[in-house]
């Protein structure tokens, strides 16, 4: 932690600041450093919730973290990579299916077909956070039976989405990967939930969230018992036809700062599947470990985002595509 002082500040009271320092962060090594103070702790964390006091300090003009002093676990050196449910170390991991379980049978027809595919698991939503609450809002509860189904009938693992920490228990009775949306990855009574699970836990990056805020709520999943955590890009949603799409620089940064897998998601990003699968292209050559892509046997038939869905054939190139990631 850097604490920088205001100029000319009078030699007595850096010392001050320095004692008070000392006071406020107990066992922390201090030493000189241009413009101020350095300060360093075996146990990073404590610095969260001593800069405030340090920073009202009369004198003190900034404190400054390095970004493992912000998130020491998730920037901790060390692999985070996991082979399992999720295959990485293979090659770029696919998990495909429609945006939301919207009926038994065409759901277990694609499950079956993006298996044959290629899909190495499947996006299981029964719980849709959408903009309007009078759009469908996913099948509830009566949607585990059926992505139970095509569990057992595929054996691939599910990837579902918790929308809300009561949700979280029944959800991973069933379900192998919990996923947090973009919209709730400041959630963090939902994030505490889901880190207790005992599943892994994949974390969208939300809407013009920055790279610290991310990878803030990753470490909120490992300082709750979260053990396998995946991360996901899905985009910034910008007015159609402006801004960036997918941030491969944050993607990457992310992958280097935390160790930890970073997927795509280009259907969100996209809006149209043909974007979808120029995105999903770029982002497997931009480093992804793999993608959240929504497919299915019937994008044409699709309640829900069925204009950025996939069709078989397409994700079966997609799959096909290689990758440089071999984690
Ligand atoms: C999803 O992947 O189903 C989803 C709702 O996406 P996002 O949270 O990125 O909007
Ligand atoms: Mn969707």
């Amino acid at each position: 932690m850097k604490i920088s002082f205001q100029s000319s500040l009078p030699r007595a009271r850096r010392a001050e600041i320095a004692r008070a320092v000392s006071g406020l962060l107990p066992g922390c090594r201090l030493s000189a450093a241009a413009g101020g103070l350095s300060a360093a702790l075996s146990r990073p964390e404590k610095f969260a919730d001593a800069a405030p006091a340090i920073e009202n300090l009369p004198g003190v003009l900034a404190v400054t973290f390095a970004d493992a002093e912000l998130c020491p676990r998730a920037c901790a050196p060390g692999k985070k990579s996991f082979s399992s449910p999720l295959p990485f170390g293979r090659g770029p991991v696919f998990i495909a299916g429609p945006c939301a379980v919207e009926d038994g049978l065409s759901y277990l027809a694609s499950a079956a077909a993006l298996k044959a595919a290629g899909a190495h698991a499947l996006r299981a939503a029964i719980f849709k956070p959408r903009s309007s609450p009078y759009a469908f809002q996913g099948l509830g509860w009566p949607g585990l039976r059926i992505i139970a189904a095509a569990k057992r009938l595929t054996g691939l693992p599910l990837v579902t989405e918790a929308t809300d920490p009561r949700q979280v228990g029944r959800l991973a009775a069933v379900c192998d990967v919990l996923q947090i949306g973009a919209r709730n990855m400041r959630s963090y009574e939902l994030l505490k939930e889901a880190a207790g699970s005992g599943r892994a836990v994949l974390l969208k990056r939300a809407m013009r969230s920055t790279l610290r805020e991310w990878l803030l709520s990753a470490e909120y999943l490992l300082a709750h018992g979260a053990k396998k955590i995946v991360l996901c890009e899905r985009g910034d949603a910008y007015p159609a036809g402006r801004g960036p799409l997918l941030d491969f620089k944050i993607m990457a940064a992310a992958r280097k700062l935390s160790g930890l897998p970073v997927l795509a998601d280009p259907s969100h990003a996209a809006r149209s599947r043909e974007k979808a699968a120029e995105l999903a292209a770029q982002a497997l050559r931009a480093g992804a470990d793999g993608l959240l892509l929504e497919a299915s046997a019937e994008p044409l038939a699709a309640r829900v985002d069925g204009r950025q869905t996939v069709d078989l054939k397409t994700f079966r190139a997609i799959a096909g595509t290689p990758c440089k990631n071999r984690r």
